[in-house]
């Protein structure tokens, strides 16, 4: 049987304190013991069900990790307080001063930043290559290379990367693949296709109301022991802990996840398709132009579709902000960063979020001043926002 991410997730059951069909909310940062000794026992991990302190760990955040794991078909999960804080967590716990990263150069900025400027402070150095070639990966592996890092779906170039192919090249020298998942959850499973640990940013789709940030890292027990090790564990030792109540919040967002993917991709699909007939350069993995199509295929659960990025390129950034502009005036959606809200969001990438990225490098990787990202929202008559997008390019003659 193929796996159903959804599934797992529906197959969960919980009770509140009192019978309430939510789980009941900790609302405590710190908790009591009858005795001395189930204290020590706590704090040294050996008292299964009991709690400490909500850095270690609180109800609400471990029914949390529950369903995301769930959902990505890992042994357990680990939440914290935004996806940089899940991010750092992981690639500090997997390495050690003199170590080497490979890493796509497509990422998020800020993780784009933290590989280049801020873990070098530690010895430890990331090469970035085009993750589509599987040979350029193999070969920048080194001796000390201990972690293979990408984005199943780049951001925000939507480049795709072959996770059964990078993962056979880890198991083959060694290494830890780490998949950030943010753009493509329930639509691609990277631990099912063998990645090791899988990230999210709960702040996008997975909550989808841009309510709050938030993280997570899928993996085995051992490694999400390891991170939350009260003497060595980078997520204890950071401290990016997410709060209670806002675990609460993401678990009861999480349930609508598949609709909510399935809407996106069916507008995402629908634009994209839309744009290339009419002539725009337009990138969305479920178009048949799109480099990795068939890839993006083969690793798909397909009943979630796509997704809901996509990319146009108008030229210039001129007409970038001036088409941004005259949609957000029309009500078409909001010119702001982030992704996975009802609402489309709209940005330019080369001055937002991938800012941190030189210039000569966002050149390089075939990031365009012209370039917009579309986080495609859960517009109900998509039919009629096409029309008006198409109204508006008409008016600034990019069609
Ligand atoms: C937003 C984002 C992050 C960072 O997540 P935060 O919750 O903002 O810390 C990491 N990776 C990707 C792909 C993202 O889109």
């Amino acid at each position: 049987m193929k796996f159903k991410p959804a599934n797992n997730i529906q197959d969960l059951q919980y009770f509140g304190e009192f019978g309430g069909v939510n789980p009941s909310i900790s609302d405590s940062s710190t908790y009591t013991f009858l005795s001395a000794k189930t204290m020590f026992d706590t704090f040294e991990g050996n008292a299964e069900g009991c709690y400490l302190y909500s850095r270690h760990s609180s109800p609400s955040n471990l029914y949390l990790g529950e369903a995301l794991a769930a959902m990505e078909g890992t042994e357990t999960a680990n939440v914290s307080a935004s996806g940089m804080g899940a991010i750092t967590s992981v690639l500090m716990q997997l390495c050690s001063s003199g170590d080497h990263i490979v890493s796509s150069r497509t990422i998020y900025g800020g993780t784009y930043a933290f590989l280049k400027n801020f873990l070098p402070r530690f010895q430890i150095e990331t090469s970035f290559v085009d993750i589509t070639k599987l040979d350029t990966v193999e070969a920048a592996i080194t001796k000390n290379t201990k972690v293979l890092y990408c984005e199943s779906v780049s951001n925000p170039l939507l480049e795709v990367a072959d996770i059964k192919g990078l993962a056979a090249l880890a198991k083959k020298h060694h290494l830890k693949l780490v998949v950030d998942n943010t753009f493509s959850p329930l639509s691609i499973s990277p631990a099912i296709l063998g990645a090791d640990v899988v990230i999210h940013s709960l702040t996008k789709f997975i909550n989808g109301s841009s309510d709050t940030v938030g993280g997570v890292v899928c993996g085995t027990q051992e490694f999400i022991n390891d991170l939350r090790n009260v003497n060595n564990g980078a997520s204890m030792l950071l401290g990016s802990t997410m709060d209670s109540l806002r675990a609460a919040s993401i678990l009861k967002n999480l349930r609508t996840l598949h609709i909510r993917m399935q809407q996106h991709s069916k507008n995402g699909l629908f634009l994209a398709q839309k744009f290339e007939a009419d002539g725009l350069k337009t990138v969305y993995p479920g178009l048949k132009s799109h480099p990795s199509h068939e890839l993006f295929k083969s690793m798909m659960n397909s009943q979630y579709g796509f997704g809901g990025m996509l990319t146009i390129d108008v030229g210039t950034l001129e007409k970038a902000n001036e088409l941004m502009e005259l949609m957000q005036n029309r009500n078409l959606g909001y010119l702001a960063v982030s992704l996975g809200f009802y609402k489309t969001l709209f940005s330019a990438p080369g001055t937002s979020t991938s800012s941190e990225i030189p210039e000569d490098e966002q050149k390089a990787m075939g990031l365009s001043d012209g370039l917009i990202r579309f986080s495609i929202g859960l517009d109900d008559d998509i039919e009629r926002t096409y029309q008006m997008m198409y109204d508006c390019m008409k008016k600034l003659g990019i069609l």
